[in-house]
């Protein structure tokens, strides 16, 4: 299997090389006849650019080449040709390189697009144009339009905004766009650099420590943060506060959803209290799962708790910088964002594993579900929910490790809720 739930991703020049980026070109100029290109600024993005680029002209693809930008600019530069194509590994170490392919409609390319590339590249089953057939380059800028498109979307603000772009692609359009807003923008770690050396490219709150102080010491009324390509967007309130996934999730909820909401198994359902009303689909974890989900069902919002949030009437491709000008815009007209998500409750969740070899996984999960089924209603979206009108429990096996993972989150009760379900687990591991 050559893509996870995130593209194609490894070791950069280990396993994610030159000759697999190469056939992965091949196999998707044999599918389409145009494609825009773009990396962010891992020290591995040039070599794989060059290697793709190789293998979609062979095969007589026209490739435009955008240069370093966001995940979101090349998302949505891709509705002008037939896909786009992003060198990237998110918000991966630096050590990490990636692939990761789009639809014109801002959707990554589903399991369906995914083991087609795969196929021919297992067959060598690409086309090879003629001489005269071969693709040709192009290069133009895509964060002029991706810009005016979020500035089309959201009002004026004069906030003071920190901005902390981690060395990642967002350092090329997320302090332009708030500085359009009308924002005073103050930028942290906004120079690209492969390297990463500021902080781990993942905007999770052990990592944001500089912006916190950032933040309060500025006087800002926010402190936003990216990850290594920008589709992931998490804040920081006036107060100096990390804002947990599941409140900016709600509070994004509330004035996108209408209707509805798609959101992973392991949202809090402090989620489901606060869009009260609304309809929640949940869905496997990983973003692409969460965009599949919305597409199919047509609905208002999606988001990650780990920062991914959907927008799409903008794009099915989670939008960091969206994200990071609709946040401003709310806290902007509606106040304080410590006051906005101060209402929100704040249930305890409990996280564990019991060990089980890989093995064993399988058959261990069919005895968890026949125990579970009896404690409420469950769903197998992705390993066993649980729903027990106070809580739920998560029994998941680990996609990497000889481990069976548990969740669970209650309103009241969840040490009793938690030891109940790894009774369960142990039992039916022994
Ligand atoms: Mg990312």
């Amino acid at each position: 299997m050559l893509f996870g739930s995130s593209g194609i991703r490894g070791l950069a020049n280990k396993e994610i090389t030159p000759q697999l980026a190469q056939k992965v070109g091949l196999a998707v100029g044999s599918l389409h006849n145009s494609c825009v290109i773009g990396r962010d600024p891992r020290t591995s993005g040039e070599m794989i650019e060059h290697a793709l680029i190789s293998g979609l002209l062979s095969a007589g693809c026209r490739v435009t080449r955008v240069g370093m930008v966001s995940t979101p600019t090349l998302a949505f530069a891709a509705r002008k040709y037939d896909c786009g194509v992003m060198v990237t590994a998110s918000h991966n170490p630096p050590e990490y390189g990636g692939i990761k392919l789009w639809n014109r409609d801002g959707m990554a390319f589903d399991s369906r697009q995914q083991e087609q590339i795969e196929s021919i590249i297992e067959k060598s089953g690409w086309k090879t144009a003629e001489w005269s057939r071969i693709g040709r380059v192009n290069e133009t800028s895509a964060v002029e339009e991706h810009a005016d498109m979020i500035l089309g979307k959201v009002g004026a603000a004069s906030l003071k905004v920190v901005v902390d772009c981690g060395c990642g692609a967002a350092s090329t359009i997320t302090p332009y766009v708030l500085r359009r807003m009308g924002c005073s923008v103050i930028t942290l770690n906004s120079q690209p650099d492969g390297f990463f050396p500021a902080r781990n490219p993942e905007p999770v709150e052990k990592n944001l420590e500089m912006l916190k102080k950032a933040t309060v010491a500025f006087g800002a009324e926010l402190g936003i943060a990216h990850d290594g390509d920008a589709d992931r967007m998490m804040a920081i309130d006036g107060s100096g506060r990390f804002v947990e996934g599941d409140k900016l999730l709600a509070l994004f909820g509330l004035r996108e959803a209408k209707k509805s909401i798609a959101v992973p198994v392991d949202t809090s359902i402090m989620v489901d209290d606060v869009l009260k009303g609304r309809k929640i689909y949940r869905t496997r974890v990983g973003d692409v799962y969460v965009a599949e989900e919305l597409k199919k069902r047509n609905a208002d919002f999606g988001g990650e708790p780990s920062g991914s949030w959907i927008f799409p009437k903008i794009s099915l491709c989670p939008d960091g910088i969206y994200a990071a000008a609709r946040l401003v815009e709310i806290v902007e007209n509606e106040g304080k964002l410590e006051a906005l998500i101060d209402g929100f409750p704040s249930y305890p969740l409990v996280r564990g594993a019991v060990p089980c070899g890989n093995e064993r996984k399988e058959n261990a999960m069919r005895k968890i579900g026949i125990k579970l089924k009896k404690m409420g209603d469950t769903s197998s979206i992705d390993g066993i929910r649980v729903d027990t009108g106070n809580g739920w429990i998560l029994v998941r096996p680990s996609g990497t490790e000889p481990k069976i993972r548990i969740t669970a989150e209650a309103r009241r009760g969840v040490d009793e809720l938690y030891a109940k379900a790894e009774k369960i687990v142990k039992e039916a591991v022994s």
